[in-house]
């Protein structure tokens, strides 16, 4: 296998990628923005432009139903084209997860349909297990 060594970033898709790697969970454009004045950041363009690109090389993951971005949670994540999110609504922690049997079954019934994905997106929206267990206590 391949090394797992980023693509040439530019100076502002580091600081975004490194921004988005920090955080402890998912953060819009404006929240980036705003992480970013201090590195001359003054426009959500350029936080979009630097976005596009690292959704390109896999680096990050838009989530749709936050309107969020996050780090992409294991390098060498650019071979798998859908992946799967567990959002807790109650502390905003996402994990990443690859669903493989039930993405088969949904590329099985894209094929039988003659539909041709361009993408998939699966969020689940819920409570993660430290919340769910500290709702109990
Ligand atoms: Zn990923
Ligand atoms: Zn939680």
């Amino acid at each position: 296998m391949g090394t797992h060594s980023h693509p040439e970033l530019t100076k502002n898709q580091s600081l975004v990628f490194g921004t988005l790697n920090r955080a402890d969970g998912p953060l819009t454009a404006y929240a980036i923005l705003d992480l970013l004045r201090d590195e001359g950041f003054r426009a959500p363009l350029q936080v979009y432009r630097a976005l596009e690109k690292l959704l390109d090389f896999g680096l990050v993951h838009r989530l749709e139903s936050l309107n969020a971005f996050v780090a992409c949670s294991h390098p060498g994540c650019s071979q798998h084209h859908a992946v799967a999110f567990a959002i807790c609504e109650t502390c905003g922690n996402v994990l990443e997860f690859t669903p493989d049997a039930a993405l088969k079954d949904l590329s099985k019934w894209a094929g039988d349909c003659g539909f041709s994905p361009a993408k998939t997106t699966i969020e689940l929206r819920g409570t993660c297990r430290g919340c769910g267990q500290a709702a109990t206590n």
